[in-house]
């Protein structure tokens, strides 16, 4: 049976560094707000080049945060339409509808499943957009971005499955780093995603120093100074435990992004079903780092059962777009201003594929699989 990720194998290679970080804090008597995560955030600071990293409790919470920190700001308010694209995972639209914001649902352009810059449901009243760096692949169009800037929308990067990647085209400070494009951005740290605490965690990136400044104090009960409440905040932080742990875990960064593109390029040359759409590798200068590699195919269940049957374990990211989910129907918190054919086609076809930790004789098995369907 190969599984589709078997995060004791993601972890085993670097176990007993591991292993002996946590043990230093068990050890430390310092578990919340302590040196790991201030070191962590310095890491992260270094890696992504921008000058402010909140560690915080998750991904949802980083973006809940950053919406949370502009409104404190006057930046945004409630009942402000942020665009949001509809082929995401939840918590890019929970973050938004928490928070008072409408989330307005954008349709994906069906080669690089991001956002459709030719069809961005603008308004009068868009103050936000958030791309979402979906499967590792970088959304950016410095044209586009530049303009919505300029009338003062804020450019929200979802960066949870893309720590990594650099988009082909420059961000607003001259970076090509995701997670450092926009005005904010949003990281996750899940134990699958491509760098994985154990347990919850994520991170608020920005270059804005009131941002940095509103989000830590809304993660720590609205609070700079101990017993002064400035906001009404929440507690969000990450733990000194995920960050001593992932400050070990981000030293294998470029090798797993070196090892997931690697695999990606085995299954474009050796997946030849003529049935089997492969996603598209990008020759513009992006780096994509694979967070999942994504097939599309009009008989996709078949396809799965088919390859459960021959021990392949695979995934759907997503079966349902967010607009079409229970919690969000006949609820005015989404609005879906236009048709979604991109984003509700792309639900009924796309399979992932194991890449996280595969071989290339699991990566030859796979696609000699696929390649016998029909
Ligand atoms: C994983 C993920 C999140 C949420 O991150 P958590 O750490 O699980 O809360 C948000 N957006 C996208 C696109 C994700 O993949």
């Amino acid at each position: 049976m190969l599984p589709f990720q078997d995060l004791r194998l993601t972890n085993a290679a670097m176990m007993e560094s591991y292993i002996a970080a946590a043990q230093e804090v068990l050890r430390s008597g310092r578990y919340i707000n302590g040196e790991s995560v201030r070191k962590f955030e310095s890491d992260m600071e270094k890696d992504s080049g921008a000058k402010f990293c909140v560690a915080v409790s998750n991904g949802l919470d980083a973006l809940r945060l950053i919406l949370r920190g502009y409104k404190a700001l006057g930046r945004l308010r409630v009942g402000d339409e942020v665009i949001v694209p509809a082929n995401t995972f939840i918590a890019t639209f929970l973050a938004v509808t928490d928070c008072g914001l409408k989330a307005v649902a954008a349709d994906v352009d069906e080669t690089t499943f991001c956002l459709d810059f030719r069809r961005l449901p603008l308004s009068e009243r868009t103050r936000a957009v958030i791309p979402v760096h979906l499967y590792g692949n970088p959304c950016w169009n410095a044209g586009v971005f530049a303009g919505l800037r300029s009338r003062g929308i804020l450019i929200i990067e979802d960066n949870a499955q893309a720590i990594g990647a650099l988009s082909a085209e420059e961000g607003f400070n001259g970076s090509r780093n995701t997670g450092n494009l926009g005005d904010a951005a949003a990281i996750s740290f899940y134990p699958a995603k491509n760098i994985g605490a154990f347990g919850d965690a994520g991170a608020v990136l920005t270059n804005d120093a009131d941002l940095a400044a509103a989000v830590r104090k809304l993660a720590n009960y609205g609070s700079a100074e101990k017993y002064v409440h400035e906001l009404c905040g929440l507690n969000c932080r990450m733990d000194e435990i995920q960050a001593a742990l992932l400050s070990q875990k981000l030293l294998t960064l470029s090798d797993v992004i070196f090892r997931r593109r690697k695999a990606a390029g085995l299954y474009e040359k050796e997946i030849t079903n003529p049935e089997v759409i492969r996603p598209a590798i990008m020759s513009d200068g992006s780096r994509q780092v694979w967070h999942q590699y994504v097939v599309r195919h009009p008989r996709r269940d078949d396809l799965r059962k088919y390859l459960a049957e021959n021990g392949v374990a695979t995934e759907i990211h997503y079966p349902v777009p967010c607009h079409l989910q229970p919690c969000y129907k006949d609820n005015p918190a989404v609005s879906c201003p236009g048709p979604l054919p991109v984003a509700e086609r792309l639900a009924s076809e796309v399979l992932s594929l194991p890449i996280a930790d595969v071989s290339r004789s699991d990566i030859t098995l796979v696609a000699d699989l696929i390649n016998k369907f029909n």
